[in-house]
């Protein structure tokens, strides 16, 4: 009988006894054992209640035969890429100089001057003894580009030495990096730039191109893009934006820049656009009883939140005295805000209520504000953020410096949903890079119900998140309803203000504010193009009261107030529900600074706590995608902090948390390796655990981490985000975000298991946090 490489996760020695007896040729780690094994041997192996995971290529045979597991229920594979490489391909020989340009790069790599790209697959897991195998030879594997297939770029002569390696299945050149290693951008998307977008100035069209940085020359790339008639027009560390004229075949230019050996990606520029929108109870900061202070006593002193926005209002009352900084990024020395955006985010942020006696605050009255004002002008009607650096390191690094660890913004682009584009790169590089900084990001307006492909009718369609919103690294945040009922547009509804986008019952019968337990129709939907799960989180997004610029007319809201001197206005939009998030962050920075005695929180531990304590919504279109959490609608659930942070009112709620952060504390070197803590647990509230890191970048999840857990005394198993919209309980290959939620543990001892699938590039930091009615320490077991 023919045998195959397979997996067994290990969580006891009896599951490492039974599967080193059964498995050929296997090899241990901590975390599992792998080997060869007949079809017999599976089945007795999953007989007796061990978890198999088979190789890629294995599942990917498995479901052509129509075997039994599907992937994700929705086959959203199959949907997301329109194009193909022979279509750009053919089109790209069309143009004059294609051919020397592809040549002379060609060439460049067969004369041994420059490495080339390729697919390197493996069988199984990517072992330490792989990794250092690959090393031997000088070949360090880049980028995770499936589960066993990375990108590595090899001289020719390497390529089969590398290929005779026994771990390795096969190494297959690499033709079109964008197309692997980017959400490939269809040609139709590149046919209708200039015609759908009003604001595109369609004289000029844009390719942004990043370097592979290990090329400190760019000849190459400047030689090819003066004989494609194209012209330079920003640069940073690595990156290009490029302007071609009116007409130049995008597609087609990208094709062939994209196979220059220096070029990792391609991408057409769209400009970004805005996402434009009582939260504070809502969101958990509940109002005290009569005669004492509130429960939640955190207000984000001594927390600096960036906020990348239209500009802001700085003699508006609620900022006074906390505004570090001012930054104008899009006009010159003029940070003012005439469009309305940045002054109502920064207020639902941290304003303090200075004009209205302290009743519309934002959610970390005592937090720092370091603005950055991105508005420049505005073209047909659209506020164009002109003021955004080509490259977001630059965007976020001088707000690092000047202390900040929050970083805010409710823009994105609308033109590429769902795809993980070089700006969502840029994101979890950085973050990866400052794993202090936290960077909040809007998930879109772009929800719609008109000719959903995968929402039954009158629900929102998927698919629909703007980047860089994509980023694994960000807490993306979308819009839950208010609970208002009237102002803002509360008592309208969806089908009345865009009948054109909601056109069916029940979503366009349903009113704008009213229900927090359902969604805002326009929140853009999950996944992203990789299947993963976003938003992260939601918050209050419709009818939102907050701080009006004196500069921005009436038009540029949902409505006015006239009490409080009209200092307030109304806006909705996942733009006024992110700042609420990151004003929460602070306030989980104040308590992890202050209560728990970290210096630096990581970001992870912060996304950690929030995620951990979001309620999951009740809504029938906060449900559709999947009845349980996390889903592609609400993602984890909506930011909650009453059920986030240990407080007075809850006495018997207990947070534990772990912050790995570096090896020295507990994060992780290798394939295999595990990290296992202890607690105890009442029966008196629900057991939540949530795993967080940050990813290092590249689409999809690179270094993959699994959260397992088991009570004592139980085979009972919980596996990392095992509700998700899937076939089986599978361990999560996509996100770096994964839960256990038991709504009713029993009591007894639990541990729990964080364990690396997959070290493609060490170490891995993660943040741990447990909460609900469990003892007072988490002990480390190994
Ligand atoms: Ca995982």
């Amino acid at each position: 009988m023919s045998k195959q490489r397979i997996t067994v996760h290990v969580f006891d020695p009896d599951d490492r006894t039974l599967a080193n007896e059964l498995l050929w040729d296997a090899v241990e780690t901590q975390a599992f054992v792998t080997g060869l094994a007949d079809i017999d041997t599976i089945v007795e192996l999953e007989a007796k209640g061990l978890m198999v995971e088979r190789t890629a290529q294995q599942d990917r045979t498995r479901l052509e035969l129509g075997g039994d597991r599907g992937g994700g229920t929705l086959g959203l594979g199959h949907t997301l890429r329109t194009a193909t490489t022979g279509d750009i391909d053919a089109a790209a020989f069309t143009l004059p100089n294609a051919e020397t340009i592809l040549t002379a790069g060609e060439d460049r790599f067969l004369t041994g001057q420059v490495p080339a790209p390729y697919l390197l697959t493996i069988e199984g897991p990517l072992l330490p003894e792989y990794r250092a195998a690959l090393a031997d030879l000088g070949i360090t594997l880049e980028q995770a580009v499936e589960r066993e297939t990375f990108m590595a770029r090899l001289d020719a002569a390497t390529v089969g030495t590398a290929h005779d390696l026994a771990f390795v299945q096969s190494v297959v050149p690499l033709k079109n990096m964008t197309d692997t290693l980017g959400d490939l951008v269809s040609a139709g998307d590149f046919g209708t730039l200039g015609q759908s977008e009003p604001d595109v100035d369609d004289s000029v069209l844009f390719l942004d191109l990043r370097r592979d940085p290990r090329f400190d020359d760019d000849a190459a790339i400047l030689d090819a893009v003066l004989e494609l008639g194209g012209e330079v027009v920003d640069q940073s560390r690595r990156k290009m934006r490029i302007a071609f004229p009116a007409g130049a075949a995008l597609d087609a230019l990208a094709a062939i820049l994209t196979r220059l050996p220096e070029v990792d990606l391609v991408e057409p520029y769209v400009p970004p656009e805005l996402h434009q929108d009582h939260a504070r109870p809502l969101v958990g900061l509940r109002p005290a009883p009569t005669g004492l202070p509130p429960a939640i006593t955190f207000d984000g002193k001594g927390e600096i939140i960036a906020i990348a926005d239209t500009g802001l209002d700085d003699t508006h009352p609620d900022f006074s005295g906390r505004v570090s900084a001012v930054v104008a990024l899009g006009r010159t020395n003029d940070a003012s805000d005439p469009v309305g955006h940045g002054t109502h985010v920064a207020g639902s942020a941290l304003g303090d209520g200075s004009a209205s006696n302290g009743t519309v605050q934002g959610i970390a009255p005592g937090a720092t504000l370091y603005f950055q004002s991105i508005y420049s002008r505005t073209v047909n009607g659209r506020d164009r953020l002109e003021g955004l650096p080509l490259d977001l390191e630059t965007l976020f690094q001088p707000a690092y410096d000047a202390g900040a660890r929050i970083h805010n913004n409710s823009w994105g682009n609308a033109a590429f949903l769902a795809r993980y584009s070089i700006s969502a790169d840029e994101v979890d590089a950085f973050v990866h890079e400052n794993p202090e900084m936290l960077v909040v990001f809007s998930a879109g307006n772009e929800g719609t119900a008109r000719n959903a492909r995968h929402a039954q009718q009158g629900f929102v369609d998927l698919l629909s998140v703007t980047p860089p919103a994509t980023a694994k690294n960000a807490l993306t945040v979308g819009a839950q309803r208010s609970d208002r009922s009237t102002g803002g547009g509360a008592d309208r509804k969806f089908g009345d203000f865009q009948p054109d986008r909601y056109p069916d019952p029940p979503i366009s019968q349903q009113t704008v504010g009213g229900d927090p337990a359902s969604l805002a129709a326009f929140s853009s939907r999950g996944p992203t193009g990789d299947e993963r799960i976003k938003p992260d989180i939601v918050a209050p997004g419709t009818a939102i009261l907050s701080a009006r610029s004196k500069d921005a007319g009436d038009h540029k809201f949902w409505g006015n107030e006239a009490a409080n001197g009209g200092k307030y206005a109304y806006m909705a939009g996942t733009s006024m529900a992110a700042p609420q998030v990151a004003g929460a962050a602070a306030l989980v920075r104040q308590y992890y600074r202050e209560i728990q005695g970290l210096a630096e929180p990581s970001a992870a531990i912060i996304k950690a706590t929030l995620i951990n304590g979001a309620q999951f919504l009740s809504g029938a279109d906060s449900v559709a995608s999947n009845p349980a959490a996390p889903n592609y609608d609400q993602g984890f659930g909506a930011l909650d902090l009453w059920h986030s942070l240990p407080h007075r009112d809850r006495p018997s709620f207990v947070m534990q948390s772990i912050d790995a952060t570096d090896a020295a504390n507990g994060a992780i070197n290798n394939t295999g390796d595990v990290r296992e803590y202890r607690i105890s647990v009442d029966a008196d509230l629900p057991l939540r655990i949530c795993l967080a890191w940050s990813d290092p970048p590249g689409r999809g999840v690179q270094n993959d981490l699994d959260l397992a857990v088991r009570r004592a005394g139980s085979s009972k198993r919980w596996i990392g985000n095992e509700d998700r919209p899937q076939l089986r309980k599978d361990f999560d290959r996509q996100n770096n975000v994964e839960i256990v939620r038991i709504e009713a543990p029993e009591a007894g001892i639990y541990q729990i298991r964080v364990a690396a699938w997959n070290i493609l590039r060490p170490p891995q930091p993660f943040a741990l946090v447990v909460t609900g009615a469990i003892g007072p320490t988490i002990d480390a077991l190994f």
